[in-house]
């Protein structure tokens, strides 16, 4: 017989508490495919008892943004309640605790839980504040052994991070097995956290932005000109520290500095920069909590026509419009973080105070808090959303620099620091990322089996190939990989031709290829700029020529004698979305944001999209026969721009087919489309090319009624139709008979000529240009 504490896999799970969080962490667990128990109280005196957790699976499905990844995951998510329900519990794997922040409410759940759970089962809460050891105290040793805190950030879905704490009784086969479904099946980076107050992104975060807001105050800044600063220079989120007050709720601010003030010790520098802040008081009873109140640092006039966005003057709390802060110091310093931070004047103090100050206290945060500078690095990256953590913010700055000008400055200098002046908290050796750790040497960074990453393999060599936009990488074991480099991984010539030269290198020196990239976003298509460039001065015959340059790539690359296995993250709209269609199998991260967006900007897809979807839709079994409803598919896809909100949304357009794979770790995203490649390699044949049987003018008439009925309700533009005729015209088959064979070639000829008009045309030239002024589409 199985040892009855031998954790099994993750099969169901429960979750108690259904607000904020328990509802937003049930959510991802059923975007995982994993069915949910979500429990919440009873209310007094309702007639349905399910309310609560009813409700919140109501609120998950309208959640902006989105909380569920595909409409069917709602049902996964059995509500109930904690009165009549809590004997459902006996099923699931992993019980999350998920309830009002109050440590004597959770205990009483847990002396509830051992009527019911089976030994064995993981049990976590998800607490922000309270010491597991406060939650454990006079708990049985079967639960102590089965406890841990997994404390998920918000949005669940969207945020990265997991901290996990466990205890001294902690199993840890139950903890590999909660690290382990928490990692692979809800995508989430585990950061390991010591059983200490906010554990470490928190502890951190809600330092740096209270010295931000205190030393705002001191030095005179305004709010405009603290999120200019303490923002994107320092590689943090343009929401900088006002923006992210009003994002979480300013309400929670005197909240979570109390229960801080009241848990650290005397010597803990919290205190140093831990003050009341009147004006925080004077907003919170105003209802100026933020963006869930009637505004914060930052509202909204909505009194005159024109929107104005106002803010709050620090001095004197009115509002008042909003201004570009003017600072040239962020000019001058461009790159160089060091020049910000010496800048002479207010900007350049405040700068320096703020970032110097967190950075110091990072530096105490070990190993009270964390076990590594490599944990407080990827829980402000991945919990704060921030480019670079505290360490290496230090080594752009420098240790000995920074050091200096803390001693120069009457700041004390953290031994961790002052033991580091000098040397680099991050080194690479032997091709191989280090850390330094406090025993003064320095580590590799692990990666758990299953995590390739891209970055680490460009440590160790140099690309196989690589020119301006683009570049072939060896990941190993005969498969290369393909990545787009050019900004926002637009895609221009250098891209396109470099694809065709890995196309050949990969024909004799390797296996499979993938194609993969590391930036935030796969790619967003075709370089506008450059084509407006290009339409501007009439050259013509270079935008079809980049054209069909295009097409013979793509087209190389599904034909090519070996597996090809897309793999993006991220957005993939246009050309990006285009080559996805072209690989033999996609592995996509499961945000993966599909989409042939080219209407958007007057154009149709040109580099092979509209035949690579037609094919989809014509093999769906579910569509009625003949040709038309496959071309009706693709035509409302394409011409309405449509864009998946995840790769499982992609597989319902058929952006994905239902036998590519989804992994829902960004950081297992390559190993896993590698495995893939890999498995495709015995006998290995190209694709045959289809033929198409399309149904010519008829169907472009039915089309045209279509878009003319959405024309006169007002839902398109004069120009929409043209666009729309030209797209319908391809799928179409353009002049074929209902009973002519085209070729794959044929439909290709036919969406560069319907691209290369519609190229020509003012409207769309407008478009392009407002779209590459405002990132946003133009309805002309
Ligand atoms: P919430 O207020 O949105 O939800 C709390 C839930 O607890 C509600 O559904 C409520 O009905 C239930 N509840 C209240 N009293 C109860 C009782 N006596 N018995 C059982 N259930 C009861 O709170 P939240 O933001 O979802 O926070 C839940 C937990 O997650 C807390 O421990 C919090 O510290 C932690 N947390 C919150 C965030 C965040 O950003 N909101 C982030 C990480 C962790």
């Amino acid at each position: 017989m199985a040892n009855p504490t031998t954790p099994g896999p993750i099969r169901r799970v429960g979750i108690l508490g259904a607000g904020t969080m328990g509802a937003g962490i049930a959510a991802q667990v059923a975007n995982a495919g994993v069915p949910v128990v979500l429990l919440d109280r009873v209310p007094s005196g309702a007639v349905n008892r399910n309310a609560l957790a009813e409700g919140a699976v109501d609120r998950l499905r309208k959640a902006d943004p989105a909380a569920f990844m595909h409409d069917a995951a709602a049902r996964l998510i059995e509500p109930g309640n904690l009165d009549d329900d809590l004997g459902k519990l006996a099923d699931c794997d992993w019980i999350i605790e998920a309830v009002v922040e109050r440590a004597d409410v959770k205990r009483d759940l847990y002396r509830r839980l051992e009527g019911v759970r089976r030994s064995g089962t993981a049990i976590s809460s998800n607490t922000s504040t309270i010491a597991l050891k406060r939650l454990t105290e006079d708990m049985g040793e079967a639960f102590r052994r089965d406890f841990m805190i997994t404390h998920f950030f918000n949005p669940p879905r969207y945020m990265r991070l997991l901290e996990i704490v466990s205890g001294p009784d902690t199993a840890a086969g139950t903890l590999a097995a909660v690290a382990e479904f928490a990692d692979v099946a809800l995508g989430k980076s585990i950061v390991r956290c010591a059983d200490s107050p906010g554990f470490i992104a928190n502890r951190l975060g809600i330092y740096w932005l209270q010295s931000a807001l205190v030393e705002a105050i001191d030095q005179g800044l305004t709010v405009e000109e603290v999120d200019a600063v303490i923002g994107p220079p320092m590689g943090i989120p343009k929401t900088g520290v006002f923006g992210l007050m009003d994002l979480v709720g300013i309400d929670l601010g005197p909240q979570v500095n109390a229960s801080m003030r009241a848990v650290l010790p005397k010597s803990d520098a919290f205190h140093e920069v831990d003050r009341d802040v009147p004006l925080i008081g004077r907003m919170i009873e105003q209802g100026l909590t933020g963006r869930k109140g009637m505004g914060g640092f930052y509202r909204l006039d909505r009194s005159q026509a024109e929107r104005r966005k106002l803010v709050i003057d620090l001095a004197t709390g009115a509002y008042r419009p909003a201004q570009k802060p003017v600072l040239p110091e962020i000019n001058a310093a461009g790159r160089d973080l060091r020049v910000l931070l010496s800048a002479p004047g207010r900007i350049g103090t405040y700068a320096f105070r703020v970032l110097a100050q967190t950075i110091a206290y990072a530096a105490t945060l070990i190993p009270e808090a964390a076990g590594s500078i490599a944990d407080i690095d990827t829980a402000m990256r991945l919990g704060y959303n921030w480019r670079w953590g505290p360490f290496e913010l230090a080594d752009r700055l420098g240790s000995g620099w920074l050091v200096e000008q803390l001693a120069a400055r009457d700041f004390s200098v953290p031994k961790l620091l002052a033991d580091a002046a000098g040397a680099r908290f991050y080194w690479v050796e032997g091709g191989r990322r280090q850390y330094l750790g406090t025993d003064g040497g320095y580590h590799d960074i692990e990666r758990a089996a299953g995590v390739l990453l891209l970055e680490d393999i460009k440590l160790a060599a140099d690309p196989v190939l690589r020119n301006a936009s683009a570049a072939l990488w060896d990941i190993g074991d005969g498969v290369a990989c393909f990545e787009f480099t050019s900004k926002s991984n637009a895609l221009d010539q250098h891209s396109i031709e470099l694809l065709g030269q890995s196309i050949e290198v990969v024909g004799t020196r390797f296996k499979a290829l993938v194609i993969y990239n590391e930036a935030s976003n796969f790619s967003l298509g075709f370089n506008l700029g450059l084509a407006l460039f290009a339409a501007n001065i009439a050259a013509w015959g270079e935008i079809e020529k980049s054209i069909a340059a295009g097409q013979g790539a793509y087209k190389a690359l599904k034909y090519a004698p070996f597996p090809v296995v897309a793999a993006p993250a991220g957005m993939a709209l246009g050309g990006g979305c285009e080559i996805v269609l072209h690989a033999d199998a996609v592995q996509a991260h499961a945000e993966t944001y599909l989409g042939l967006v080219e209407c958007g900007v007057g154009l149709i897809p040109g580099w092979g999209g509209c035949g690579e979807m037609l094919a989809r839709w014509r093999a769906d079994p579910t569509l009625p026969r003949g040709p038309m409803p496959a071309v009706a598919k693709v035509f409302e896809t394409v011409s309405t721009a449509d864009v998946s909100k995840s790769a499982r949304q992609a597989m319902e357009r058929k952006f994905l087919r239902p036998s590519d794979g989804i992994s829902m770790n960004r950081d297992r995203l390559l190993a896993d489309a590698k495995q893939r490649a890999l498995s495709m390699v015995d006998g290995y044949a190209p694709p045959r090319p289809p033929e198409f049987v399309l149904p010519g003018r008829s169907g472009q008439a039915g089309l045209a009624s279509a878009a003319q009925s959405f024309h006169r309700r007002g839902l398109a533009t004069r120009h929409d139709l043209v666009v729309a005729g030209a797209l319908a015209e391809v799928l179409c088959g353009g002049d074929a008979d209902i009973i002519d064979t085209l070729s794959e070639q044929r439909l290709l000829d036919l969406e560069r000529s319907a691209f290369m008009r519609l190229a020509r045309t003012e409207p769309t030239l407008t478009r392009i240009e407002h779209t590459l002024e405002t990132g946003r589409p133009l309805r002309n």
